[in-house]
């Protein structure tokens, strides 16, 4: 019972029984900001790719001309292809930045020792080339195990997943059946999971209707994944 996917089938099996903080690892995982927080985090992984540019231009650019706050998961493979992009990404106010494994591994398949370096390597290449701290981190694939949480804790990291999973890569969703799906889960405190390297063919689409049209139709605002998790009612903005 080592794999996380294997730990959700449990725990679906015995719902009545099992919730996620039982297990005390868990605990550690953040999936959502609080829901007295009237805003949403939108995310977006910047996985490695083989082909094409990796760096969705046009979803980048209408999140900066609008300054939609936006945070951004980037693994190392992917920062060593795009040193000019993880410039822009880093000098823009509103966005905030944490990693996503050097090389995009299956975490639980790997020992201790060696979960640690794929966890730690882009973190160090932010601090020692671009001057940056960050404390945020993303598992590959959303997997993990006890070792992952317990290497993010000790790497002094934190460990955010998602609540809502867009879907965005899917070839065969459209931009229709993605925000039919991120609107059915949507909910204050909620954090979405994206992809800004191109993969995901409606993201800056998706991205447009959740900011003007749907967050602000439920009383939602986008905030990064920082500021939604010190949220509350006394410092979030007002609703309109
Ligand atoms: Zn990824």
């Amino acid at each position: 019972m080592r794999w996380n996917r294997l730990r959700i089938g449990l725990s679906a099996i015995c719902a009545m029984a099992l919730v996620a903080h039982d297990h005390p690892a868990e605990a550690q995982v953040i999936k959502a900001g609080p829901p007295s927080c009237p805003a949403v985090a939108l995310t977006y992984d910047l996985c490695p790719v083989r082909t094409a540019s990796g760096f969705d231009r046009e979803l980048i650019d209408f999140l900066i001309a609008n300054k939609i706050p936006a945070t951004f998961f980037m693994s190392g493979r992917w920062m060593t292809r795009h040193d000019a992009e993880v410039k822009e990404l880093l000098a823009v106010p509103f966005f905030e930045v944490g990693t996503h494994g050097e090389v995009h591994a299956h975490l639980p398949t790997h020992e201790m020792e060696e979960q640690q370096r794929e966890i730690q390597g882009p973190v160090r290449v932010l601090k020692t080339k671009y001057g940056r701290s960050t404390t945020l981190f993303r598992p590959p694939y959303g997997e993990y195990n006890d070792q992952t949480v317990e290497a993010v804790k000790d790497l002094g990291l934190r460990f955010i997943l998602w609540n809502i999973e867009s879907g965005d890569p899917d070839p065969t969703l459209t931009a229709d059946a993605i925000l039919a799906r991120v609107q059915k889960r949507m909910k204050p405190g909620s954090v979405i999971v994206l992809h800004a390297n191109g993969k995901g063919k409606h993201t800056r689409e998706v991205t447009e209707t959740l900011a003007t049209t749907l967050l602000p139709a439920k009383g939602l605002t986008p905030m990064t994944v920082s500021d939604l998790l010190r949220c509350n009612q006394a410092t979030a903005p007002l609703k309109p």
